[in-house]
Parts: structure tokens; C-alpha cells; sequence
């Protein structure tokens, strides 16, 4: 049997995920919803990842959705973030969202706005890791603080 590599690794990020934050896949950075081969199908890595963290689709219909409010990427495998929904409830949580008020306002959010000013000042001066030491979040989110993927209402 050929090891499926992307499946291994997804598996390696559904261990012992920080709480809260998002994960994201490393693979295809340019993609904002990866898929991946499991078992037979064509599924993106949210599915993959409830599937693979014992959390089988309930019915063909349902699709992954992603928690409102606290999280956009499609490339994130934050079990927590992560749930099946129906299409109506994919579209409802799209309202939520709509309405959600961004940054620190939002109650998971996990740093300050001087703070994300901070870390996008120290860009190129620190590694990420170490950035993400610092403030106690994971490198995932330093790096879409300095893509200017989340936060990025902050102007510096
Ligand atoms: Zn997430």
C-alpha cells in the first residue's frame, strides 16, 4: 500500500492542537480551500481532518463548516473550528459574520491591537517561531498576522 503522505500529516496536526487559534495546512500555499485523496474521495482538509479525528459526514449533503466569527481559512484544521453543517447552516454562519465585529472585540480573540502592532513591526527582525513565543500564540497565526490575512484592519 503507497503511504499517503498528506494524510499522515494531517493526522500529525489534529495531535495536540493549541487551543483556540487556528491550525493550518502547510501544503499549497497558494490554495485557500486544499483538498486531499481520503480514502477514495476528493475532500478538503476540514473534512479530512473531523473525518480523520473520528467524526464520519453525516449525510452526503453536509459540508465542513468553519466556526463564524473566529475563523476564515479554509486551510485551517482547528478541530475546534470545525463542525458539519448542512448548506443552510454553511450560509447562516455567512450572516453571522457578516455581523461579527472584528479584532479584539472578538471574544476569542487572543492578543491585543498594540499587540498585532507590535509583531507586524517586528516582521523580518524575528523568526516567527520566535514572535509567536513571545505572545503565547502559534507561528500559523503570527504568519497570517504578517500576510495581512487576519487583523488586518491594523494600520501601522
Ligand atoms: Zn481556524
Amino acid at each position: 500500500m503507497i503511504k499517503n503522505t498528506r494524510v499522515e500529516q494531517l493526522r500529525a496536526l489534529l495531535v495536540d492542537q493549541p487551543p483556540g487559534v487556528c491550525v493550518l495546512v502547510p501544503w499549497h500555499p497558494d490554495r485557500s480551500q486544499p483538498i486531499l485523496w481520503l480514502r477514495g474521495e476528493v475532500v478538503n482538509v476540514g473534512a479530512a481532518a473531523l473525518i480523520l479525528s473520528g467524526q464520519p459526514k453525516p449525510s452526503p449533503a453536509h459540508v465542513c463548516c468553519h466556526a463564524p466569527v473566529v475563523c476564515h481559512n479554509g486551510r485551517c484544521v482547528q478541530l475546534e473550528h470545525l463542525r458539519w453543517g448542512t448548506q443552510a447552516e454553511n450560509m447562516a454562519d455567512r450572516l453571522e459574520d457578516g455581523t461579527h465585529h472584528r479584532g479584539e472585540r472578538c471574544p476569542t480573540a487572543k492578543l491585543t491591537e498594540s499587540q498585532v502592532r507590535e509583531i507586524l513591526a517586528l516582521r523580518g527582525a524575528m523568526l516567527q517561531r520566535e514572535i509567536a513565543a513571545r505572545y503565547g500564540v502559534s507561528p500559523s497565526l503570527i504568519s497570517l498576522i504578517h500576510s495581512r490575512e487576519v487583523w488586518a484592519h491594523i494600520v501601522i
